[in-house]
């Protein structure tokens, strides 16, 4: 038996009483005999800081303050009524939390969650991811080693990449393009929408026409977000928000964080694709350079020289080179002059192995003036 203060609730006297926790309620010894206080009628009356209140519902006004050992044998009996109300509400919210996200990751699947927060980014946030990828881009790329020819192989690279902007709708605040050195050849893009072409790419490259196509690729990749929702998608929400707050995790995984090797899903892939087909095609270009090139790609692959880092974030080119096949314009001018892609196949320090003749004569494959049009 414990004891406990007991107000009727019509007496403002208490008076000391014995009470039980029974299975079924707490039985209470009046004075006109036992009554039991069923446990889902009894409810907390204190403010939960100092000693416990129980009463009866329907309120009567009754009230019964247990002492700490009373306190101990009534909880052992009816824990519900010791839980915190706050507590309580933060479970159901951490389940209903917890439902709607396997819902959502069940019925649109996980890779929806990354396009709304990458795509509703603040503007400082973009900045501070694009910082970050420039960090890690300094460890894997090196700025080329000037030449003569630069200024010369920059302003062609610059013409063609906007020529392919204006012609696609994209603003030229929203990208450029740099050429890099790097061991390994491939394109791709930041999250600021800085399009980088490494030095061993365009030594790669046959034609202005297939430059021309991996930068409306690119292009493609930036003017539909495409960066910041891979990244969300390829480390998961939590770490990519915690490497951009500056988390304890940012050190760890900050690894992970690498545009150069960031790979994009198969849809993206062909969104850019599709994206680039449309550009090069407004441009009035030949949009087939960039099937031409996913073609020699799948061909070298093939014969076994290696294109690791291409092939990891450009895949199954085979497959591409034969999706983009209709798209070929032939007959459209070259996306460079000669002259102009010898300056950018001589850029940052590679030879250009085939310097073209001097500037071509203008001759009678090409409509002249007073040509009759085409049927
Ligand atoms: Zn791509």
């Amino acid at each position: 038996m414990a004891r406990a203060r007991y107000v009727n609730g019509l007496a403002a006297v208490a008076v000391e009483i014995e009470v039980e926790a029974q299975r079924d309620g707490l039985a209470l010894q009046l004075e006109g005999g036992t009554q039991l206080w069923p446990w889902d009628e009894i409810a907390r009356a204190d403010d939960r800081v100092g000693p416990v209140v129980l009463k009866r519902k329907p309120e009567s006004g009754a009230r019964l303050t247990l002492d700490a050992e009373t306190a101990a044998d009534v909880r052992a009996a009816a824990p519900h009524l010791f839980r915190l109300r706050s507590q309580r509400f933060g479970l159901v919210i951490a389940l209903m939390a917890f439902a709607a996200v396997m819902t959502v990751t069940t019925v649109y699947g996980a890779a929806r969650l990354a396009e709304p927060i990458a795509r509703n980014a603040p503007p400082d946030f973009v900045a501070r991811v694009q910082m970050i990828a420039e960090a890690q881009l300094s460890y894997l790329v090196s700025p080329c080693p000037s030449g003569p020819r630069d200024a010369e192989g920059l302003a062609a690279l610059f013409d063609l990449t906007d020529r392919i902007g204006e012609a696609a709708g994209v603003s030229p605040a929203r990208y450029d393009i740099h050429v890099v050195e790097a061991d390994f050849s491939n394109a791709f893009a930041t999250p600021g929408g800085r399009i980088i072409v490494t030095d061993n790419l365009i030594d790669l490259l046959d034609t202005p026409d297939e430059l021309a196509g991996v930068i409306a690729h690119e292009m493609g990749h930036v003017a539909e977000d495409h960066v910041m929702v891979s990244l969300i998608k390829n480390m998961g929400i939590g770490v990519f928000i915690d490497i951009v707050l500056g988390g304890q995790g940012a050190g760890l995984t900050l690894a992970s964080f690498n545009v150069v090797s960031l790979r994009h899903d198969r849809g993206f892939e062909s969104a850019a694709d599709r994206f680039a087909v449309r550009a090069l095609d407004q441009a009035g270009l030949d949009p087939g350079g960039l099937a031409a090139f996913f073609r020699r790609v799948a061909e070298m692959s093939g014969a076994g020289l290696g294109l690791p880092e291409l092939l990891s974030t450009h895949p199954d080119p085979s497959r591409r080179a034969e999706a983009l096949a209709g798209a070929a314009r032939p007959g459209r001018p070259a996306a460079m002059t000669a002259q102009d892609w010898s300056a950018v196949k001589s850029m940052c320090g590679l030879e250009d192995p085939a310097p073209p003749p001097p500037a071509p004569f203008d001759g009678p494959l090409s409509p002249g003036l007073g040509a009759p049009p085409k049927p």
